[in-house]
């Protein structure tokens, strides 16, 4: 434990919430609590005309849905506050007056300037090793309007809020001989730096962009993915547990979790890897978590109201948990379980209709029920299984044709929950309806 560890996610606004934004924040997150250190989140919104209030609440609520909760920041606030740089500017103008009287920060065409010291600047990266470069060229550190430019608060801010480790993205490499510079003129120890490679796009040799299917987080809130399985995907960009294991509890990534750990090789984005995980984790939940996930999906498709029965959405929904791949899709999954006036695939229609006599075995089927004592999974499967040998077909013969009678679809939960879900009374109901509406009767 090292609790002196402090880091920090400094995103600039832009109004997303971009994954390799949200990596970054995973990463500073994971070490801080490895370390027992802390984990800061300041806003770097200096560029007034992209800024606002909305953009910053689009990485707040993406973080927190993520799960990212940040220890000093916006809300928190902390000893090193105010946590937004358009509030800092009193700061930057100390930092600014201690350049000028070092001989290091000088007016030039309206604009203030840093002066480079000649010498090349060692950049000590945990992912990357040691990096040397040497900036030739002063630089503009407050433009002619008064504003200041992201290397110099950057840094400024760094060293404000003690900053230890400062982890980000790789675009930022290059930055870091200016950042160092800046450190070194101030007489502050640099911080170590960690590097985290890009995500590239699921296909080519392109970094992933904000116009690429599933590059941001809100879009993923939006879809209903679990952000525990979101946030554990995003763990596999760049990290990996060296033993093959890609779903792992969110504690023990926290335990393994190391800078030096992370990959020099550039991630790429998988989105079928992430639905994949999204799903097992769907699978895994306890059945009380998975309810109370899918209800507000549920809702909002208007699929229920206040008004359905509990126990019976219960039913239906830890029915449907085995099965489902997303929660996207559990609306149209499941349509048919709270209306009688459910969609219907057309295909499963062709299907069925295709061989033998679905009509002639619904009538069959609905015949036996009525001498059928208990509307039970296993008596219905009895009764089917005695109906198909004295009938000399199969099984299937009656499940097909009465599942897409009463679903309109040709999957689903197995076959006699389903009609224990529905009950005796609607099972009847929909297959005479299909009886009596089903044009080749
Ligand atoms: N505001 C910068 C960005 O969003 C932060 C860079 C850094 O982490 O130092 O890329």
């Amino acid at each position: 434990m090292n609790s002196a560890v402090r880091v920090r996610f400094a995103p600039s606004p832009t109004g997303f919430f971009h994954i390799g934004g949200a990596r970054t924040a995973l990463f500073n997150w994971l070490y801080a609590r490895h370390c027992g250190g802390t984990f800061i989140l300041r806003i770097e919104d200096t560029d007034k005309k992209r800024d606002s209030e909305e953009s910053v609440r689009v990485l707040i609520d993406g973080l927190k849905w993520l799960g990212l909760h940040w220890d000093e920041g916006p809300e928190l606030s902390g000893p090193h506050g105010p946590y937004f740089q358009s509030e800092r500017q009193c700061i930057y103008d100390n930092y600014l007056n201690r350049l000028r009287d070092y001989g290091r920060a000088y007016d030039q065409d309206g604009a203030v300037w840093f002066k480079v010291s000649g010498k090349p600047a060692v950049i000590h990266d945990e992912i990357r090793g040691e990096v040397t470069r040497l900036e030739e060229k002063d630089f503009v550190i407050v433009r002619s309007d008064g504003s200041p430019v992201f290397h110099f608060v950057n840094v400024v801010d760094d060293i404000d809020m003690a900053i230890t480790h400062v982890i980000r993205g790789e675009d930022h490499l290059s930055n870091s001989s200016k950042h160092v510079e800046i450190f070194q003129a101030l007489n502050v120890a640099t911080p170590i730096f960690a590097h985290i490679p890009l995500i590239l796009k699921t296909v080519g040799s392109g970094k992933m962009s904000k116009r690429d299917q599933g590059a941001l987080v809100e879009d993923y809130k939006a879809r209903w993915f679990l952000p525990e399985a979101v946030r554990n995907y995003l763990c596999l960009l760049g990290w990996s547990p060296k033993d093959d294991r890609e779903i792992l509890p969110i504690e023990e990534i926290i335990a393994l979790f190391d800078l030096k750990q992370i990959s020099k090789n550039n991630a790429r984005f998988d989105e079928k890897k992430l639905a994949h995980v999204n799903g097992e984790y769907l699978r895994k939940l306890p059945a009380k978590a998975f309810i109370d996930f899918c209800t507000p999906a549920l809702k909002c498709a208007g699929l229920i109201s206040p008004k359905t029965d509990s126990s019976h959405l219960e039913n239906v929904l830890t029915a449907c948990q085995e099965k489902v791949r997303d929660v996207e899709s559990l609306p149209n999954f499941c349509t048919h379980f709270f209306t009688n006036d459910f969609p219907v695939d057309e295909k499963a229609r062709e299907k069925i209709f295709k061989q033998g006599n679905p009509l002639v075995c619904i009538r069959e089927f609905l015949g036996a029920l009525s001498s059928l004592r208990d509307f039970t999974e296993e008596d219905l499967e009895t009764m089917v299984t005695k109906l198909a040998q004295s009938n000399n077909c199969k099984t299937g013969d009656y499940i097909h044709p009465i599942r897409f009678a009463v679903s309109g679809q040709s999957v689903g939960i197995g076959f006699y929950r389903l009609l224990c879900i529905l009950g005796k009374d609607e099972v009847i109901k929909r297959l005479e309806k299909f009886l009596q509406t089903t044009s080749f009767a």
